[in-house]
């Protein structure tokens, strides 16, 4: 046990009196607590000066909003009369002084940093929240460790170790998390690649169909960028409405199959019925039988009879069994079928293109309007849309057959997306009336594109039998005006189309 500890009161008080004598110290109480408390035996911790402190807040000037914010960290620490936090302030507020510019400079740092270090702080917070949407949401201490960091560099005094070790630890993590996202592209894209073969593989001998399956292969090689991806989605509804086609034609094929099979059927009953080869046995065994002479003669006739006879009922149970039972496959198929026709009617119904052109219909149009103006607002490019209106179709129809027609507006579709670009799209508006969507295209260069497109169309004759026919256009142009709805602009286009068919037809003319 400390003896001192031991000492009583008032004789501490009389020594600590005899002790400022001696030490020649002047009888304040600071020196007298001081003194007191060393022959106590407890340690001197001086009382807070809380007023004192008080009053240099009151003096300390804080225009920035950082400075302020100090200042009110400082207040704070008087308030919770703590020593560490008075001190942090106040060095940051001496930083401040140092490092802030006119501006006001968010942050500062313990162990001082430089004021251009400081300006990075806000800049590289937004630049790590930035990056997080591309990691997505799966790794979540990933974005709990992004978090933190962000917060950390969002401190009103920064700790530079804290945030040098976070950013450590998040940079680790983020390396692995890139890795994995670059292997989950390539791992994608090899499936992408598979179901594209594999739907190439199932209907290969058409024309169509291989030289899609080749296009869809290229859109789906690297480096993706959203407009390649946008292609690519559009390209494979092409494919599947293709598809879809094709499953039309099979069940077509499956229909007259059974139509023949119930044909043959029913002739093989009407064959059975006659058993024809039965009767002429019996015929002949009779007049064997008038000619018979004795009962030995007989015998053998009247078992040929027998076992004629067994054998025939034995064949036609066997061909009724067989019968019944085609019946039933046939009903089962005839379900299946039915089955089919409304899944496919079903399918139809969400179809995005035109049957006849296989270019979008009205549906797939809003669709890629919508996209196209997304990427307009997010990209700030130009997009321009042209409405093009065949010229005379009407005669066409009425001196060619409709069917003639029908094949001048699959050749119109067909001249478009060879001339066009890939990343144009091509819609059927109305009856002979299509759109084109042209991408990252101002005006002038849209109303090029299209006059391109006119003289194509007169370079590429459309054959009608032997007959070489021209078909031509005439269509308005119009670029989306900021704030413009897509369907305003077509508008505009159309008012344009109509301008140009007023000023003679097959020419093109700026909305
Ligand atoms: P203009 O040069 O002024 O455009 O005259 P036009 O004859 O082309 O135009 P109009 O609007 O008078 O006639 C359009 C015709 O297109 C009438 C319609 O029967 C025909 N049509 C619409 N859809 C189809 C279709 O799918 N197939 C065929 N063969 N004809 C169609
Ligand atoms: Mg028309
Ligand atoms: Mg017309």
């Amino acid at each position: 046990m400390n003896p001192v500890a031991e000492k009583k009161p008032l004789e501490i008080v009389r020594e600590a009196l005899m002790q400022l004598t001696s030490r020649k110290l002047a009888p304040t109480p600071a020196n007298y607590a001081a003194v007191y408390n060393e022959i106590a035996g407890i340690p001197n911790i001086p009382p807070f000066p809380e007023d004192a402190l008080r009053s240099i807040a009151r003096e300390l000037l804080a225009k920035t909003p950082s400075q302020i914010q100090q200042k009110a960290l400082f207040e704070r620490a008087i308030d919770e009369n703590n020593w560490a936090a008075v001190q942090k302030s106040l060095v940051a507020l001496a930083t401040y002084a140092n490092t802030d510019t006119a501006s006001g400079a968010r942050s500062t740092a313990i162990g001082t940093l430089p004021s251009s270090s400081v300006d990075m702080l806000e800049p590289l917070a937004r630049l790590i929240e930035n990056t997080l949407p591309a990691f997505g949401s799966d790794d979540t201490r990933l974005s709990e460790q992004i978090e933190q960091l962000i917060k950390a560099i969002r401190e009103p005094v920064v700790e530079i170790a804290k945030v040098k070790s976070q950013l450590a630890n998040v940079s680790h993590r983020l390396s692995f998390a890139a890795e994995d996202q670059a292997e989950i592209k390539t791992t994608l894209l090899k499936l992408l690649h598979l179901i594209i073969e594999n739907i190439g593989e199932l209907s290969m001998d058409d024309g169509w169909l291989k030289r899609h399956i080749d296009a869809l292969m290229l859109a789906a090689t690297p480096p993706l960028t959203l407009r390649r991806l946008d292609d690519l989605e559009r390209r494979l509804k092409d494919v599947m409405f293709k598809q879809i086609e094709a499953k039309g034609r099979t069940l077509e094929a499956q229909e007259e199959m059974r139509l023949m099979l119930a044909t043959f059927i029913e002739r093989l009953g009407q064959m059975t019925e006659s058993t024809s080869s039965y009767h002429n046995k019996m015929e002949a065994s009779a007049r064997r039988m008038e000619q018979a002479k004795t009962i030995e003669e007989i015998a053998p006739l009247l078992k040929d009879v027998i076992s004629s006879t067994h054998t025939i009922a034995r064949d036609m149970k066997t061909t009724r069994d067989e019968l019944q039972d085609m019946r039933e496959k046939v009903n089962a198929s005839e379900t299946e079928i039915a089955k089919l026709h409304q899944e496919l009617n079903t399918v139809s119904a969400q179809a995005r293109h035109d049957t006849l052109t296989g270019a979008l219909n009205r549906k797939g149009l809003d669709e890629a309007l919508e996209r196209e103006i997304a990427n307009v607002q997010r990209q700030e490019t130009p997009l321009c849309m042209a409405l093009l209106d065949i010229d005379n179709f009407k005669k066409l129809n009425d001196s060619k057959g409709h069917s003639t027609g029908d094949a001048a507006l699959t050749h119109l579709a067909s001249v478009t997306r060879e001339s066009m670009r890939v990343q144009d799209t091509l819609a059927r508006y109305g009856g002979e009336e299509f759109v084109i969507l042209m991408p990252d295209t101002a005006l002038d260069k849209g109303i090029d594109a299209i006059t391109r497109l006119q003289r194509a169309l007169t370079r590429s004759f459309f054959l009608a039998g032997t007959e070489k026919i021209l078909i031509t256009f005439s269509a308005g142009v119009a670029q989306l005006a900021s704030g413009e709805s897509g369907q305003d602009a077509i508008k505009r286009a159309d008012q344009a189309m109509y301008l140009a068919k007023r000023a003679g037809k097959n020419r093109v003319l700026g909305a």
